[in-house]
């Protein structure tokens, strides 16, 4: 055995701020770093081309930054429960570190990769990073119980004292000749494109990938954006959100680094209003945070509707509908334009991903799975947890389903985009017609036919109701 260390990378595609990979730093100076392309996950059907492009693109700026160190970042594909453990056999490593996660599929696949290396006798380390605070933390001061309940949950988030970013890794011994030639012979590869892994996406990222980026990203949002986002994080036509999510999905970068500039963006503000705006995007985080400990203590959250009386709703599950919606051809126009930003970058903007939810499972009456798949297939940052949060929040089967929430298109449309600017951007065919009709979705059918518009597949008031009488069926 020798003293080498292997960091197993998940979801934290950096090496700086990193709490497990500097705890590694700490025990040995040889370290080495690895990312398995796990087919299990990629074999899925629910995997979009622009997340793994991502994703791969911070693997190559990964590659580079352990290089600048003096180290490597190794590549393997298969199933971790095997290739974690049969590499560091080859390596004879004393021990391997990673970061923890809250998705039952992670949570079962590391229990079985521990099990495996415990066999071999090499050891394993765990960290918490990807959260302020891990599941456990943050629970109810009366029964010591996980909230299932937001808005309690917060208060007590912020009251906690957050972690500074951790040590950056630096001066650590790669691989020796031999030590490459046993992990080749472990079925160490090249890292291959996104392309090769069978996923293709031409488009151009909302955010490129890498440490750097996400860097400059959060940056550029703490030095302006984030005093004004209160007022404009509502207003998709406006560059008002930070757009770190993918960042902070596969974790290019550290969740202590974006506090950290958070906090100090705050120190800075020099009225109530940019201090609440500031405020108000911790809140974001804070929301993230929540729906991850969610998962973590309720598991069944991933099966399907957290209510139980929701198991049995009489859904409509028209295909025919499900499509339009998918193509953005429904003839609500602030519906189409939100799913054509969808399918063209990989993001959505907040508000209309609760537009386009409410839409779905209350205006077509479609199981709300349904489009959980569709974006966890389309979105660049498509997360388990904040995606089936704002799902099941949309459809109201999940733990907080007061009150009743069902969007009008319309008066969200002369809320939010009360010029149609967004609604042009994505739906070119309508950028002649007035404001007037594109606000309120009163775009007669002469025009509709004229500009190749859809007109309505259903009418909002009419499957307001009829979702209504359902869902007081399932109440009772
Ligand atoms: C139906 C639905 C599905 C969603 N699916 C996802 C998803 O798959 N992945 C995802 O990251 N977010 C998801 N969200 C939450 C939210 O829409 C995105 O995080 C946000 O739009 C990302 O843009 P941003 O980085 O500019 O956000 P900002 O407004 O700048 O927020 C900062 C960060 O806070 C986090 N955050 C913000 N809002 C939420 C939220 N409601 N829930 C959890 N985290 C939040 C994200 O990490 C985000 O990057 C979903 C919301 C809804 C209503």
């Amino acid at each position: 055995m020798s003293d080498r260390i292997i960091f197993w990378h998940r979801r934290d595609l950096r090496i700086s701020d990193n709490i497990g990979l500097a705890a590694a730093r700490q025990q040995s100076s040889k370290v080495v770093g690895v990312f398995c392309l796990d087919r299990n996950i990629l074999d899925r059907d629910d995997i979009a081309p622009g997340r793994v492009t991502y994703m791969v693109g911070c693997l190559r700026d990964l590659q580079q930054r352990y290089r600048e160190v003096g180290s490597q970042l190794l590549i393997l594909q298969g199933d971790p429960t095997q290739a974690i453990p049969n590499l560091a056999a080859a390596l004879k490593a004393k021990a391997v570190f990673w970061n923890l996660d809250v998705e039952p599929y992670s949570r079962q696949r590391d229990r079985a990769v521990t099990e495996a290396l415990k066999q071999k006798s090499v050891a394993t380390v765990n960290y918490w990073d990807q959260l302020l605070h891990q599941p456990g933390a943050i629970i109810t001061k009366t029964s010591e119980e996980p909230y299932k309940v937001y808005t309690p949950f917060w208060k007590n988030w912020i009251e906690q004292p957050k972690k500074s970013p951790s040590q950056n890794l630096q001066n650590v011994k790669g691989l020796t000749e031999e030590e490459l030639s046993a992990a080749s012979g472990a079925g160490v590869i090249e890292l291959p494109t996104a392309r090769d892994l069978g996923y293709v996406w031409d488009n151009p990222l909302i955010l490129a990938p890498g440490e750097a980026a996400a860097r400059e990203k959060l940056e550029k949002f703490c030095d302006a954006a984030i005093r004004e986002y209160q007022p404009q994080r509502d207003l998709p036509a406006i560059e008002g959100t930070s757009k770190l999510s993918a960042a902070l999905k596969f974790g290019a970068i550290g969740i202590r680094t974006v506090w950290e500039a958070a906090s100090a963006a705050y120190d800075r503000c020099l009225s109530d209003e940019t201090r609440d705006s500031v405020t108000t995007w911790q809140k974001e985080l804070a929301w993230r945070e929540f729906y991850q400990h969610c998962m973590y203590f309720f598991l069944e959250l991933a099966e399907g509707p957290y209510r139980k009386e929701f198991k049995d709703f009489p859904w409509d599950n028209n295909q025919e509908y499900f499509q339009a919606w998918c193509e953005g051809q429904t003839g609500y126009p602030i519906v189409d334009a939100a799913m054509r930003q969808l399918n063209e970058t990989g993001w959505m903007h907040n508000r209309c991903r609760m537009i386009v939810a409410s839409f779905l499972t209350k205006d077509l009456i479609i199981d709300w799975r349904w489009g959980e798949k569709y974006f966890m297939q389309k979105l660049v940052d498509g997360d388990l947890c904040a995606n089936n949060g704002g799902w099941q929040w949309s459809a109201s089967s999940g733990m907080d389903p007061k009150p009743l929430r069902i969007f009008n298109p319309a008066s969200q449309t002369q809320k939010y985009d009360p010029e149609a600017e967004y609604i042009r951007q994505w739906l070119p065919e309508l950028s002649s017609v007035d404001t007037e009709y594109l606000v309120t979705g009163k775009i007669p059918d002469l025009e509709r036919h004229s500009c190749g518009y859809p007109q309505a597949i259903v009418d909002h008031k009419v499957q307001q109701n009829k979702f209504k009488q359902l869902y007081k069926t399932i109440k009772n």
